[in-house]
């Protein structure tokens, strides 16, 4: 299987059964984003500890594979991490799909998973610019729901 093939179904994979969606009872902060040259929307929830750590996450919302498969796979990602934790992970990502920089010094593509897991499979977006902001919407959306708890 290439590489590509592989990315395409992690991809899939998290659009078609998409993690972290139940909607949680008490959550501490919330934000909805959207991307209107799509037309995609995401919705974040976060419980929170009392050190700032993300106990739960649920993330939804409807648009297209890149959006959503972005989604269920951040919440995967930063579930359980203290806010140190996610800046670094949040910074990594960005790094991965910066077109002006080189994401080789973010991701080894020779061991694919073994920095950030699934989320980068979306790696290969890069080649399409426009998509970026697909990936991008739902952690500008939970970068969005912890600054309401500064
Ligand atoms: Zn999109």
């Amino acid at each position: 299987m290439s590489l590509e093939d592989l990315y395409r179904e992690v991809i899939i994979d998290h659009y078609r059964s998409p993690r972290n969606r139940e909607p949680l009872k008490h959550a501490d902060t919330r934000a909805e984003g959207v991307n209107p040259l799509c037309g995609d929307e995401v919705t974040v929830e976060l419980e929170l500890s009392e050190d700032g750590s993300i106990d739960a996450i649920s993330v939804r919302g409807q648009g297209c594979s890149i959006s959503q498969s972005s989604a269920s796979m951040m919440s995967e990602l930063v579930k359980g991490k203290s806010r140190d934790e996610i800046e670094e992970v949040v910074e990594k990502f960005r790094a991965m799909m910066d077109l002006d920089g080189d994401a080789t010094d973010v991701i080894d593509p020779e061991k694919p998973g073994s920095v950030l897991g699934d989320i980068e499979a979306l790696y290969g977006v890069r080649k399409f610019p426009v998509r970026i902001k697909c990936a991008n919407l739902p952690w500008t959306t939970l970068a969005e729901a912890l600054e309401r708890t500064n």
